[in-house]
């Protein structure tokens, strides 16, 4: 397991030699303990960074997405290492760690293809004698600072089509769960990448970022995380003017019709909500259930959730493992209790859960009926293992209520109505819609939402505008 940090090639711990410690979600365990570093080995990272930069830009394209591609081979061939590690230090059920090692080598492998494809272009000019050109030129040292929900994916995602294009980055993962960037560092080096080209530090999150957003070498931040600390950290971009890619938080409805199959709603309300213990961006946060169905889909769901099994993510068979941290129990517990408060019925759970041998952070998957909109459940993010039901009679009130939130990332419904699949696909004010499907999230299509949920796209051919600079060359030719 590799613990230090990685600065210019090199495997280093903080100045100081402080490190602070990781913790197995699931036991409270001593997993390791990782540098806390601050701005002086942050400005080194940068300097690494860009001193690395010239020579990374200047391979060709199919030189840079080979060792892209090589990355993610490595990855799939230490899969088991690598979601073994993850489970430990986030808690996720292993089969759903694996998953997610699967689905970060494929923004490495699609990136790998993509970034041959930065095609220029030439535009018919006015005068005989010009040729206007543009060029798509990398950013330049790129800061990714990552949340730990999705530890290896929500790097991968970055750092491929960072890479592709031919920029260098200084990575800057969560504290919670360090060890799985750590780990992808490592295979950096035995991808070929040269050193400088991909940097790590762990430490102190206001320190780390305050030397990324204000160093001039530094171009562009991709961040992924809460709109709180997003909104933080556009503030303090704003002084050296940064490009931004901003994957922020989300509340997504998820809207079941009258007329839908009502099976795969439940199968998907299943997969979208509990996964990851419903700790997900796109994960649905409030189930809107037309009148018509209602009975029939809160009482396969209510069996449905009845059936899923509790425990360590390490523990055969286990679905929902813990909640990342006390502070994350905490929020879960406050939100059921403002639901029932304000006449919320629970159907299922609704307390925490006891695990034997496991730490105090495990939440039983609940599902509550009779919510309204003004419920804080309704309102914010619970990031837990919660379904929040409510009744609606009319399409267009289903709708009102979907887009009736500050965030804008993902949303879904069900229906076999084609009609009204465009209909609703169109009126959703959401940067993505599962539109009878809950795992809208691939490698090959844009990801990335709109109002407080973010601003740019990852993911597919749109994320290599993100890592790229638009050039225009205006020529003058003689003689024409
Ligand atoms: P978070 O608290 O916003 O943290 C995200 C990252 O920002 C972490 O690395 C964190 O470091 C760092 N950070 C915090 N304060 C900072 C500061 N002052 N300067 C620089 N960095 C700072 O979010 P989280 O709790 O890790 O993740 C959950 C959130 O991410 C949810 O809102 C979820 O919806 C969102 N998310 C969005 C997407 C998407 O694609 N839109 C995907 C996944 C998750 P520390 O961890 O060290 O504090």
């Amino acid at each position: 397991m590799q613990t230090q940090n990685l600065i210019g090639g090199r495997w280093v711990g903080a100045d100081s030699g402080a490190t602070f410690a990781v913790t197995d979600p699931a036991t409270d365990e001593h997993v390791a303990d990782v540098p806390k570093c601050g701005r002086a080995e942050t400005a080194r990272a940068i300097g690494a960074a860009q001193e690395a930069w010239g020579a990374w830009r200047s391979k060709t394209a199919a030189e840079r997405g080979e060792a892209v591609r090589k990355l993610a081979e490595l990855m799939v061939r230490d899969q088991e290492r690598l979601a073994g590690l993850m489970t430990r230090e986030q808690g996720k059920p292993l089969a759903e760690a694996r998953g997610e090692i699967a689905y970060a080598a494929s923004f490495l492998t699609w990136a790998a293809e993509e970034g041959r494809r930065l095609y220029g272009e030439m535009i018919p000019a006015s005068f005989a004698n010009k040729r206007l050109l543009v060029m798509r030129q990398p950013v330049g040292v790129c800061a990714i600072i990552t949340p730990w929900n999705f530890p290896s994916a929500m790097i991968t995602r970055k750092l491929g089509p960072a890479l592709s294009c031919g920029c260098t980055v200084v990575i800057k993962p969560a504290e919670d769960t360090p060890l799985s960037a750590l780990a992808i560092g490592e295979l950096c080096g035995e991808a070929g990448i040269p050193a400088g080209v991909v940097n790590i530090v762990t430490g102190t999150p206001a320190e780390i970022g305050d030397e990324l957003l204000s160093n001039p070498a530094v171009r562009k931040l991709s961040f992924t995380g809460s709109t709180q600390v997003g909104k933080l950290l556009m503030r303090k971009a704003a002084d050296n003017v940064l490009r931004l890619s901003m994957e922020l938080g989300g509340h997504a409805p998820f809207i079941v019709f009258d007329d839908a199959d009502v099976e795969a709603a439940v199968a998907g309300a299943m997969a979208t909500k509990f996964r990851n213990a419903g700790q997900t961006c796109i994960c649905a946060n409030r189930l809107y259930v037309q009148a018509g169905i209602y009975d029939e889909f809160v009482g396969r769901l209510t069996e449905a959730v009845s059936c899923l099994k509790v425990g360590r993510g390490t523990d055969e068979g286990v679905q929902v493992g813990p909640l990342i941290n006390d502070a994350a129990v905490e929020k879960v517990e406050a939100h059921v209790a403002d639901a029932r408060e304000r006449g919320a019925d629970v159907l299922f759970g609704g307390q925490r859960a006891h695990v034997a041998g496991g730490a105090d952070r495990f939440f039983q998957p609940t599902l509550l009926a009779g919510v309204t909109g003004e419920m804080r459940l309704s309102r914010e993010e619970t990031f837990g293992p919660v379904a929040p039901v409510r009744r609606f009679m009319e399409e267009a009130e289903a709708i009102a209520w979907a887009n009736d939130s500050d965030f804008g990332l993902a949303a879904y419904a069900y229906t076999r109505d084609a009609s009204r699949c465009f209909r609703v696909a169109e009126a959703l004010e959401y940067g993505i819609v599962g539109m009878n499907d809950a795992a809208p999230s691939t490698a090959q299509a844009p990801f990335g939402g709109v109002k407080q949920s973010g601003i740019g796209r990852e993911g597919g051919k749109y994320v290599m505008d993100e890592y790229t600079e638009t050039k225009y060359v205006s020529w003058g030719v003689s003689g024409a």
